[in-house]
């Protein structure tokens, strides 16, 4: 029998719905099942449970909440395997980027493990005569996430702990690409001790996606995915009233100086640039090399590396790469080079007909390197999200700061260089929200908030550390005063501290 995903409202997995669509195994190109797509009134249905549930929620202590997250973080790790497998299979990635993958997300429900602690307000005693005044942060209610297909387990990860340790309950809409993991994940939530109903996840599409942004018992929606689908949940969430963060896509530049390391640079670049198949919002897909004879190194260099790129099945140990997600993906991608081809751009290595033996069917191509690639191109401007790295030349550190601060997105960078003066300018005139001094990938630990600029995000808040604790809950200001106050009779003018 084939895999049935439906959907896990109130502790349980539902029936399927009228509506399905297959889900594929990238390496193979082999349906492994179908999806569930839920109609209005299966996710008006789940709105309901997750509302019914979170009152009696938000009454328990933050510390009961947070031990079903410490039981939670336990039963992840002893189902790692497990949940690695289910995002090898249905995303492609190698088996031990998706245990990194799985880790990064952990690493949230340790943060929000915290929430005791995290929660505390302030308070100031004696803001006027016998007044006190404090501050505490209470749930929101419902709250929705809406994620994308690249990291199953560890964008989930980056919204849902914090949201129920502070006390809200929340609705999960995953990719319709790779369901199994976020399902496998809520079951894991009810095996730790978390009630039914306070965690639930809707499978589906834009219909599902719809109910979420205009049901008006929705508080909160946090979204992760492509810009312009970014721009429309922002939008459509905020006219109906409600908070919203929405993470959109990327072109990340790695701006490298004349005197950065080059070996350094390379394994860098080549990690950054092709591991996941590209398929990461924080990929390097753009190296801005500053002058000639670094660009001619960088080439000749990444060169034979991108040629040998260990290509195959993620659950084949020693890959490097797996497949892209989709057929329709793998096309795209090839489009787009295709397209850099017809704009002048030099195609160094050429990936688009590289396959794998044996899995003539999986969706898979080698990667690709492009050099003398301009600013004009839709290479450039456009996110390929695919094993493509684009170098583009500049003849100075100015001229490529100026580049990278043009460009329409905005959410990660990095400078390789051994100059701490270079690098200290660079922090601080770059117009990207998360930098890297040599470290090509800087993903923000789980204490600290994730977020780009620009186009790569649509609200005031980032994910996860501070950002989501401050994104879950809303701030009530207590001031009080008694008995004295009550005593000495009504005021009739603005109260003013005496
Ligand atoms: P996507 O925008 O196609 O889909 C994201 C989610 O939105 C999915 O759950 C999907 O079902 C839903 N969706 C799609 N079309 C919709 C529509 N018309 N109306 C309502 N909902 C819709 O993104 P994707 O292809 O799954 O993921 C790749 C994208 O995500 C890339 O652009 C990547 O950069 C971005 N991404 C960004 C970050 C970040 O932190 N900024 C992180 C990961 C991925």
């Amino acid at each position: 029998m084939t895999l049935q995903l439906t959907h896990f409202i109130n502790g349980k997995r539902t029936a399927a719905s009228e509506r399905t669509q297959p889900v594929f195994e990238p390496a193979t190109g082999e349906e492994r099942g179908q999806v569930s797509l839920a109609s209005v009134s299966e996710v008006e249905q789940a709105i309901a449970v997750a509302k019914a549930a979170q009152p009696d929620w938000a009454k328990t202590t933050p510390l009961n909440r947070a031990r079903v997250l410490f039981k939670y973080k336990a039963l992840v790790e002893a189902h790692a395997d497990e949940l690695a497998e289910l995002i090898t299979r249905e995303h492609g990635k190698v088996f031990e980027d998706a245990k990194g993958e799985l880790t990064r997300g952990l690493e949230v429900v340790e943060f929000a493990c915290g929430i005791p602690h995290l929660l505390k307000g302030e308070h100031t005693e004696q803001v006027g005569g016998g007044v006190d005044a404090w501050s505490v942060n209470q749930p929101l209610g419902v709250c929705a996430g809406i994620a994308p297909f690249n990291f199953p387990a560890m964008v989930p990860m980056w919204m849902f702990p914090i949201a129920i340790a502070c006390g809200n309950t929340f609705i999960m809409k995953p990719s319709e690409k790779d369901p199994s993991t976020p399902m496998r994940l809520a079951e894991l939530l009810t095996e730790a001790g978390l009630p039914d109903g306070v965690f639930n996840v809707v499978n589906g599409d834009k219909e599902a996606v719809d109910v979420l942004l205009t049901h008006p018992d929705v508080q909160a929606v946090s979204f992760v995915g492509s810009t312009p689908i970014a721009e429309y949940i922002y939008s459509t969430g905020c006219a109906h009233g409600k908070r919203v963060q929405a993470l959109g896509g990327a072109k990340n530049h790695m701006l490298v100086m004349p005197d950065a390391d080059l070996d350094q640079t390379v394994n860098a670049l080549m990690g950054a640039a092709y591991g996941s198949a590209g398929e990461r919002c924080m990929a390097i897909s753009v190296a801005v090399a500053v002058g000639d004879e670094v660009a001619d190194k960088l080439v000749a260099a990444l060169k034979p590396q991108v040629k040998s790129l260990k290509m195959g099945n993620g659950m084949s140990g020693g890959m490097e790469m797996g497949p892209l997600v989709s057929a329709a993906h793998l096309a795209k991608v090839k489009g787009y080079v295709d397209q850099g081809v017809k704009e002048g751009a030099e195609l160094v290595i050429d990936g688009r007909e590289v396959g794998v033996p044996g899995l003539e069917s999986g969706f898979f191509m080698g990667g690709c390197l492009f050099d003398k690639v301009t600013a004009d191109m839709s290479i450039y401007q456009e996110e390929i999200f695919g094993p493509v790295l684009c170098i583009v030349r500049v003849p100075d550190y100015a001229t490529g700061v100026k580049l990278i601060n043009e460009h329409e997105y905005g959410n990660g960078t990095a400078i390789f260089t051994r100059d701490g003066d270079a690098a200290r300018q660079f922090c601080n005139e770059i117009q990207v929200g998360m930098v890297g001094v040599n470290v090509p990938i800087p993903v923000p630990m789980a204490f600290h908030s994730f977020g780009g600029w620009k186009r790569s995000l649509f609200g005031p808040l980032h994910m996860h550390g501070p950002d989501g604790v401050r994104f879950y809950t809303k701030r009530k200001a207590i001031t009080s005063r008694w008995p004295t106050g009550i005593r000495s009779g009504a005021e009739f003018s603005i109260p003013t501290m005496k």
